[in-house]
Parts: structure tokens; C-alpha cells; sequence
């Protein structure tokens, strides 16, 4: 489900027009719908219910502190993967016993830090990691809780800079090695506890398939672990997978009607699919979603600056670049666009690019959309994840403000940065 819809022809997020907040922060803005977010949580808790699954939000989606509160409130657990995503979560109210630290590069630094806010797990993905992590806790005279990250090997069927879980990959440790690297931990690393298994083995999956063939490769060596070490959970990742191509009905009245329904993961069937063999082990089940919860929840407001018409293009000039979304450029990302106040059936064909000095810097390349005119306010969809937390200040830009809406009401939850902030921290020398 999400909740931005066309009511009496202006386009809405919940029930707050989103003109009016392009035009009350300006654009380029991010907009995300708090029941949006609940809605997502809830279902995929609810789906897992059966097994009593811990729901650990992957921070790195999108990182704002309200979004952050939100969670907190609802009862997320958290998956971070850096010490700042730590620092974040705390502030926000976020319980470090419920966060489960990933990535490959942790630095001696963030390893403390961890140790002394009481993470629940690291989640390590290295031997030379796990030893760090060792002789840190010994100095500080603690016990440190860790898991391995298991690299299963298994075809994510999703785009190679979001797959993570081949051998090629830097993520995790292979399958044939894990347990041999458990009893290392166990008879060589005094201060270190078991505490469970993780794998995760790409993000944007589209199919239940690679989750299925993962989790039946990985789940018997879980069951051999409990049995050895007594771990207590099983984390089986993040991953699932949105609907990016679907545009809104109303926004293409009769077209809409003709296009093939979209692949698509349903939680409640990957639920179906995956408790029979996970509820057997007995052990603690962890889900880490980032996109699943936010990336519906989320749009990029931007105002179209220029149209320019090529010999064999026309291009809509926004004021929103790839340092505000990068997924086009990075990930080949496939973003619905809409117009704020809604259009009859002018559709053209248009590359719709931002301000940025790169070829690279488009939203949408050869795109039938409506004849947004410059000046029109328009909304980029499901760019709630991996939108805002990757943005930067390339080309000197400030980076958008943030807004929650809430039933009828809204609220900043990020002013828009200003000149000043962009040389925040630069020294002139004498
Ligand atoms: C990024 C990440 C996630 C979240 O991935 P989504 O595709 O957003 O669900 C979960 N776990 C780990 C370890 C990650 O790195």
C-alpha cells in the first residue's frame, strides 16, 4: 500500500496536498507518509507473527531521526552498519540492546563504541574482524556478541551492485568455511560470545525463489550451530523487494488499464514460503528490511526549471539532481513521475535530468510521462529509500529538506541545508 493518491486533481500524501508543502519548503523535498511506513512495519510483523520475528529496521534506507523515533515507538529492532548509524539510532530513542551491527570495514573506533552502548550483536564478516573485535573486548574487559555472516552463494536475481550474496561478492564468509571459523571463535577468542548466524543476500529482490534456496542452504548449519554453541538467533537479512513501475491510476487514466501487472513480492506469500523452515530451528528469527518499509513511503518534490527540445529529445530541466537521488544513475533505478496538480492526456516522450554537470544525471530517460511544463511542481515516486541517506552536496548544492506527514498534518523533519552549511568544517588557511 501507499498512500499518495490525486483528490480533486492535486496530487496528495495521505491527506496534505503536496503543492502546498513544494511550495510552503520549496523543492527539491523529500516527503514521506508516517502510516505509509507504520502500515509496511506492521504487515511484515504480522506476516512473520508465527515465528515471533524481530523486525530490525536496516537504518542506511533512510536514516532521519523522526523516521528513526518512529520506529523506535513501533518497536523496531535495528540493523546498522556504521558507528554514526549507531549514534543516530540512540539519539533517536532507538534501544542499542535491539541493534545488530553489520559491514565489512568496522574500525577499531566504531568497535568500541559498539562494546560500550551494548549493541546486541556484531554481526562480523571476516576472521581478521572477528579477532579485532576479540582483542578490543578483552581491553575493555568485556564480553563482545557476534555472529557470522554467512556468504551462501546463491543468485539474487537483482542488479550487480545490490547483490551480495555470490562468492564474488566482499560481503560475508563462505558457506564451507563458516563452521570452522565458529570453532575458532570458540576455542581461540576468549572474549567473544556465540550469540547467532546472519546472512543477507541482496537487496530489491523481486522473487521468493533466492530467499527460499538461501535459507534452505543455511538453515541446517544454523541448527548445527544451536546444537554446538547455543546460539540464539538466525537473522536471514533484508532484501524484499518494491514496486518501482507502477505509475498511479489516476495519473494515466487509460494507459495505466493496458500495462502487464508488475512482478512483485508479497510479503505475506514470503512469510508462507519461509516459516515452515525457519519455525523448526527454534531459534530467534531476525528480519533487517530497509526499502520494504520506506521506499514506498517516500517521494522527491521538484520543480521543473527549463524544457529544452533536442533534434531527437526533449528534456524536462528539474531543480532535483542525481546529489539528491542517485539510484537512476547508480542503479539504473526506475522512478514513476508525476505532476503535483494533475494533467489531462498530454503525454510526450522526455528525458527528465537535473542541474548537475554529468551526463549521468537524469531521473528518467526516454520516458512517456505528462507534458510537465516549466514552472509545474513534480513528484519523483518511491524514493523514500536509499534516496535522502545517499544524497550529497555535489556541485555545491544543499541538500533537500525533509517533511512527515501525518493524517492532514505535516512537519519538517529536516530544514533545508544553507550556504553556510556546505562549508561547514573547511579551513582557509593563513
Ligand atoms: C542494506 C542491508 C539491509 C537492508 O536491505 P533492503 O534491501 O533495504 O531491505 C539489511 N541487512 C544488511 C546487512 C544490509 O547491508
Amino acid at each position: 500500500m501507499h498512500t499518495f493518491h490525486y483528490q480533486d486533481g492535486f496530487l496528495c500524501c495521505e491527506n496534505v496536498r503536496l503543492l502546498h508543502i513544494a511550495e510552503t519548503v520549496g523543492t527539491p523535498a523529500y516527503v514521506y507518509s508516517k502510516h505509509t511506513i507504520l502500515d509496511h512495519f506492521q504487515r511484515l510483523k504480522r506476516a512473520l507473527s508465527p515465528l515471533g520475528a524481530e523486525v530490525a529496521y536496516a537504518v542506511k534506507a533512510c536514516s532521519n531521526l523522526a523516521i528513526l523515533q518512529l520506529m523506535a515507538r513501533e518497536g523496531a529492532g535495528f540493523d546498522i552498519v556504521s558507528g554514526g548509524e549507531l549514534w543516530r539510532t540512540i539519539r533517536a530513542g532507538g534501544d542499542p540492546g535491539r541493534c545488530t551491527y553489520a559491514g565489512v570495514g568496522k574500525t577499531e573506533d566504531e568497535i568500541r563504541y559498539a562494546l560500550e552502548q551494548g549493541i546486541y550483536c556484531f554481526n562480523a564478516e571476516s576472521e581478521a574482524e572477528l579477532r579485532t573485535i576479540d582483542e578490543i573486548a578483552a581491553s575493555m574487559g568485556v564480553k563482545a556478541p557476534v555472529a557470522v555472516r554467512v556468504n551462501p552463494n546463491v543468485e539474487a536475481g537483482t542488479h550487480q551492485y545490490i547483490t551480495t550474496g555470490r562468492k564474488e561478492n566482499k560481503f560475508g564468509v563462505d558457506l564451507d568455511r563458516v563452521e570452522a571459523l565458529y570453532a575458532a571463535i570458540h576455542h581461540e577468542m576468549p572474549s567473544l560470545i556465540i550469540r547467532g548466524l546472519q546472512m543477507h543476500i541482496g537487496s530489491q529482490l523481486t522473487s521468493i525463489e533466492p530467499f527460499v534456496q538461501a535459507v534452505n542452504k543455511v538453515a541446517p548449519m544454523a541448527a548445527r550451530l544451536r546444537e554446538l554453541y547455543g546460539i540464539e538467533f538466525f537473522s536471514i537479512g533484508g532484501g524484499i523487494g518494491i514496486v518501482y513501475d507502477q505509475p498511479l491510476p489516476a495519473a494515466f487514466p487509460a494507459w495505466w488499464e493496458s500495462r502487464e501487472s508488475r512482478s512483485h513480492l508479497h510479503i505475506e506469500t514470503y512469510a508462507e514460503r519461509l516459516i515452515p523452515l525457519l519455525k523448526p530451528l527454534g531459534l530467534r528469527i531476525i528480519v533487517e528490511p530497509g526499502r520494504m518499509i520506506v521506499g514506498n513511503a517516500g517521494v522527491l518534490l521538484a520543480k521543473c526549471l527549463y524544457e529544452k527540445k533536442g533534434e531527437s529529445k526533449t528534456f524536462k530541466i528539474v531543480d532535483a539532481g542525481m546529489n539528491d537521488l542517485i539510484r537512476p544513475a547508480l542503479y539504473q533505478g526506475h522512478h514513476e513521475i508525476v505532476p503535483l496538480v494533475q494533467h489531462g492526456d498530454d503525454l510526450v516522450t522526455a528525458d527528465v535530468v537535473g542541474p548537475i554537470c554529468e551526463s549521468g544525471d537524469f531521473q528518467a530517460q526516454n520516458r512517456p510521462m505528462h507534458d510537465i511544463r516549466a514552472g509545474e511542481y513534480l513528484a519523483v515516486l518511491s524514493a523514500g529509500a536509499y534516496g535522502f541517506s545517499m544524497s550529497s552536496n555535489y556541485n555545491s548544492r544543499p541538500m533537500a529538506a525533509e517533511v512527515l506527514v501525518d493524517g492532514g498534518t505535516w512537519t519538517l523533519i529536516r530544514a533545508r541545508q544553507t550556504l553556510e552549511d556546505l562549508v561547514r568544517g573547511e579551513i582557509l588557511p593563513e
